[in-house]
Formats: C-alpha cells, structure tokens, sequence
C-alpha cells in the first residue's frame, strides 16, 4: 500500500443523490474501457447522477470527494493553473516543486495545507484557487521571485 497523507474516508452513499457508491474498475464509467494502471473509481449506482472520483495508486483510497460533472470539468479546467506554477518542464515555473507550490496556495486560500487538494475543492473553490495562480504567474510571487 502506498502511503497517503490525511487520506479521505471512502464514500458509501452519493453526496449528490443519496443513491450508493461502488467501487468500480473504470470500464463502467469510460465507456466499456480501462484506463490507468491503477483503473478502480468510486461510482454513484444511480444511472442520472453517476458522480464519481478515482482512488490513489495501488490503494482503495479516494483522490477526493466524489464529484459531479460540473465539479469534475472544474477541477480539470483550474487545476492545470497550479500545476505550472511548480512543474519543472513549465515556463512559468515560480516553485521548485509541488509541496511548495501547495504549501503557498493553502495559505493564499486561507486553508491548511492538508486540506489543500484539487480532489478536496468544491466549485466555489476551484475557482478562487485558479484566479489565485492565474495572478501568481508572472508576478514575482514564490520563492523563485523573492
Ligand atoms: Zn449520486
């Protein structure tokens, strides 16, 4: 088992629609195929709702709390802001690396870093985060800038 840090308790019934949550490998969401070495998911049963989140490597272990199709386009759209602001191969790198980089964005949200997780924001979330590195970038924020 991988270790992961504050892991989340795994959720038993949708947060959305009350309807049960399974652990599924991920052909049941993607359309008859696996993706992933590791292809397991939380999936909502309810055939109209079916939020779900996938789970860390090698564990049982949610990435995040289940999420919905808006939440999901959310998290997928704003993350990719944070992640150039750490990531080696990226232009517009201000941390050298990730812990940093989250170490920041949990004090601009106000948060505690172990609570700083894209699989952890709601929609509200999302986007404060991404506006937050959206402004950081090029501004001379980080340890790089100082
Ligand atoms: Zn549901």
């Amino acid at each position: 088992m991988s270790k992961v840090k504050n892991p989340l308790p795994v959720p038993t019934e949708c947060r959305y629609c009350g309807a049960e949550v399974r652990l599924v490998t991920n052909d049941a969401i993607y359309d008859g195929r696996r993706y992933g070495k590791w292809p397991y998911a939380y999936l909502c049963q309810n055939s109209s709702c079916r939020a779900y989140v996938g789970v860390h490597p090698k564990t049982e272990i949610p990435l995040g709390t289940l999420a919905n199709a808006e939440l999901r386009k959310a998290r997928n759209d704003c993350k990719p802001h944070f992640e150039r602001l750490w990531r080696r191969d990226s232009p517009d790198a201000i941390f050298s690396s990730r812990d940093e980089a989250y170490r920041w964005l949990a004090g601009q949200l106000g948060i505690p870093a172990s609570q700083c997780h894209w699989g952890w924001f709601e929609l509200d979330m999302c986007e404060l985060a991404a506006a937050i590195c959206k402004e950081a970038r090029g501004s001379g924020y980080g340890c790089r800038g100082l």
